[in-house]
């Protein structure tokens, strides 16, 4: 009998969810450990609140007599909460956040230590993170990276540890993170909407990116996980027949949420509390075993901090219930895959969210100038919003039939496509009184009520507009959203700059006021942009025509579609935007290249050793079982037994052509591994992982999977699909 499978299974039936206990009310709790305005008022001097204040709003320096105060006041706060330790916290090019802990304590002499924390240990720091992906750029330029305050992210306490939001950059200051570049995204975003902002309102001063993610995920029981070298090693299965039952009923889509699972959900939740994540919704998602975590959207770079946190959260809390957490985007064969749709706005600091209607037609040109250059921006940066998403787990979703597919379109609804119709046929050059009257009453006026009773709801778009926010779904459960935020914020910014010189132009030169100019511009956009508009199911190969036809790029793996990252148009962008030079951005492809490879490379390597190791011995064993059985047959029935083993020599049968041929498909995956690494340039590896080795896999699934329906259920050593899947 396969123990292992056994006892893990056994070890389910004994599973009790645990007993979570609220504190009180979740209000209470929320950031209470978080060093936060009203703690830093608390613990702060005036001065110091106001420097950090400033730096916050207008990204002021802090200077280092300020920063002993700070750091003394954060010390306080931490040590009364029973903190021992301090970190910067940071997202290195692995995609996962970094920690390093150093203690309070100090010695000084005499046998005497104290706590100490110095404004210094607070806003610069230099882990010695030399095995830190860098693309080259510590190699070249200087070995030592620092870590540096980010004071947009408060600081907060995790365990006995304070964590400091941190950027990770090189001595001459290149990003070797996540962060720096989506920090000077956002700035540029923000410069270029304030800007644009201006033309309706003039107290704008600031426009914040909001980003609300949503976090999709899968939990399995740890103990069955265990029993599966690919869940530990991969995050995925990489075999496993289907079960008889999949998804197929839509029983398990906001269907109760089993006890266990809620147990998890409500302690991960009070955790968040404390953390300040705003977390509000969770649901049962469409496959078995698979869920739902949302929060209420916050600032961007906030959101992509909270984010990375709560995946690590979200794993340490699962221990706790003895589940493992899979947050790849497609663990199982056969039923949906995970994403982590990032849904996507502009607030100015007067309140206004610039891609909500408003209840006046100046309000409703406002949010229809940033709505139709938020498609303009979509449309002519589709293949770098696809390369921002682009990695070897998510290859597996995009194009996948229940998912977003590797085309980039833009999904708005009919209503907003027949405003748009509308808006496409105004004048060209000064609008007369009457058509701007007619404008403003008939079609910009409309707006709100349209939108209310808008129902649309395609549920497959990459990039669908939902009433006051885009929502970009194609971004993948494992990913770190800094990057498809950076891109977004990116393009967006540079957008509404070019927007902004294109109406000033028109009302310097050609004497426009300002609102013709606009829909003078809008017009041009509208019609630029139309091929990035589509309101079908994004999927299937009428679509992949279609899309072709408009020239819409449709990269659909990883090395194709990073290649978008490194364009001429990608440098020019990045590099006029001031959020990446030339170094930064062929480091990030080549760490994403090789990141790629190595992904499917141990995947192969796993797969092998599956097939070998564990899947072929067991099918070799129940051939014994059958031969013997066979041999006892003819010792029984001399040579009438075929007739009585009829089923079985059939079977001896089948078990050797499947073993065959999983030999001799492992044999080729290894030739193409050997091939491969062989090879020196990035690109050239990773293509040929992607269409020389990886092809392989589905093959010797295939075979491992007949097995599966043909060996002894005792015998089979790995963890069955209905078992991981429905066991909660
Ligand atoms: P849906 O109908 O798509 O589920 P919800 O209102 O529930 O819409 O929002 C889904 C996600 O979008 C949530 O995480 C929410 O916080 C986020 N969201 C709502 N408004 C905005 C906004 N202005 N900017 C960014 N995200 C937003
Ligand atoms: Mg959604």
């Amino acid at each position: 009998m396969s123990t292992l499978r056994f006892k893990a299974i056994e070890e389910t039936f004994n599973r009790r969810s645990l007993n979570i206990e609220e504190e009180g009310r979740r209000s209470s709790i929320f950031g209470s450990n978080v060093f936060n305005e009203s703690v830093m008022k608390q613990y702060l001097t005036k001065e110091a609140y106001s420097n950090v204040m400033d730096a916050i709003k207008t990204g002021a320096k802090i200077n280092r007599t300020i920063a002993d105060h700070i750091s003394a006041g954060m010390k306080e706060w931490a040590i009364n909460k029973g903190v021992t330790h301090y970190t910067h916290w940071f997202q290195p090019l692995t995609g996962a956040t970094a920690e390093k802990h150093d203690a309070f304590f100090e010695t000084i002499g005499e046998g005497l230590a104290i706590e100490k924390f110095g404004g210094g240990s607070l806003v610069q720091q230099e882990p010695d993170a030399s095995s830190f992906p860098n693309g080259g750029i510590r190699n070249t330029f200087e070995a030592r990276g620092y870590t540096a305050w980010d004071p947009t992210s408060p600081a907060f306490i995790w365990g006995t540890t304070l964590c400091i939001p941190t950027v990770f950059v090189s001595y001459t200051g290149e990003a070797l993170d996540y962060k720096t570049p989506l920090l000077r995204a956002l700035q540029a975003v923000d410069q270029a909407a304030t800007d644009v902002a201006k033309y309706f309102d003039k107290n704008v001063t600031k426009v914040n990116a909001t980003l609300g993610w949503e976090q999709e995920y899968f939990l399995i029981d740890s103990a069955l996980a265990a029993t599966r070298p690919d869940i530990q090693l991969a995050g995925r299965t990489l075999l496993g027949h289907s079960p008889a039952k999949g998804q197929q009923l839509d029983d398990h889509y906001f269907g109760s949420i089993p006890s266990r699972v809620l147990a998890y959900m409500r302690d991960l939740e009070i955790e968040c509390m404390r953390l300040g994540i705003p977390v509000k919704t969770r649901h049962n998602e469409v496959a078995p075993n698979q869920f739902e975590l949302a929060p209420i959207f916050e600032e961007a770079n906030l959101a992509v901090d909270h984010n990375s946190l709560i995946m690590d959260v979200m794993n340490k809390v699962a221990e706790r219930h003895h589940f493992v957490v899979l947050m790849h985007e497609k663990p199982f064969a056969g039923i949906n895959g995970s994403g982590k749709h990032n849904n996507w706005s502009l607030g100015t600091d007067t309140g206004v969210n610039l891609l909500s209607p408003g209840k006046t037609p100046m309000k409703n040109l406002q949010f229809l100038t940033f709505f139709i250059n938020t498609i303009k921006a979509v449309y002519e940066n589709e293949e770098l919003l696809r390369a921002s998403i682009a990695s070897a787990s998510n290859d597996h979703r995009l194009g996948a039939n229940e998912a977003p597919p590797a085309i980039i379109s833009v999904f708005i609804g009919s209503q907003l496509t027949a405003v748009l119709d509308e808006l496409e046929k105004v004048t060209s050059g000064k609008l007369s009184p009457q058509e701007k009257t007619d404008l403003k009453l008939n079609v910009v006026g409309k707006i709100p009520e349209i939108l209310l009773d808008n129902t649309d709801r395609n549920r497959t778009s990459p990039f669908a507009f939902t009433g006051n926010k885009f929502e970009f779904r194609a971004v993948g459960s494992t990913a770190n959203c800094a990057n498809p935020m950076t891109v977004l914020n990116a393009i967006m910014a540079k957008q509404l700059k070019e927007f902004k010189v294109e109406v000033d132009k028109l009302i310097k030169s050609k004497k426009m006021k300002k609102d013709d100019a606009i829909f003078n511009v809008l017009r041009e956009y509208i019609k630029q942009s139309k091929k990035i508009r589509f309101e079908g199911d994004g999927y299937g190969e009428a679509w992949e025509k279609e899309a072709a036809k408009r020239g819409l790029s449709n990269n659909r793996t990883t090395p194709e579609a990073l290649k978008a990252q490194i364009s001429k148009k990608a440098v020019q962008l990045y590099g006029d935007l001031g959020v990446m030079n030339k170094i930064e951005i062929e480091a990030r492809h080549e760490i994403e290249l090789e990141e790629y490879t190595m992904r499917v490379q141990i995947e192969g390597r796993v797969l092998g050793d599956i097939a070998r190791n564990h899947v072929i011995p067991t099918a070799i064993r129940y051939q014994n079982i059958l031969i013997k059985n066979v041999t006892g047959l003819k010792s029984i029935y001399g040579e009438d037994y075929q007739k009585h083993a009829k089923e079985q020599l059939d079977l001896i049968e089948r078990v050797s052509t499947h073993i065959a041929v999983i030999n001799s498909k492992v044999n080729a995956m290894i030739d193409a591994r050997k091939v491969a690494n062989k090879l020196d340039d990035l690109q050239q590896k990773a293509e040929s992982y992607c269409n020389e080795v990886k092809p392989h896999f589905d093959e010797i699934r295939y075979h491992c999977d007949k097995l599966e329906l043909l060996v002894d259920n005792e015998l089979w050593p790995l963890t069955k699909y209905r078992e991981l899947l429905f066991t909660r």
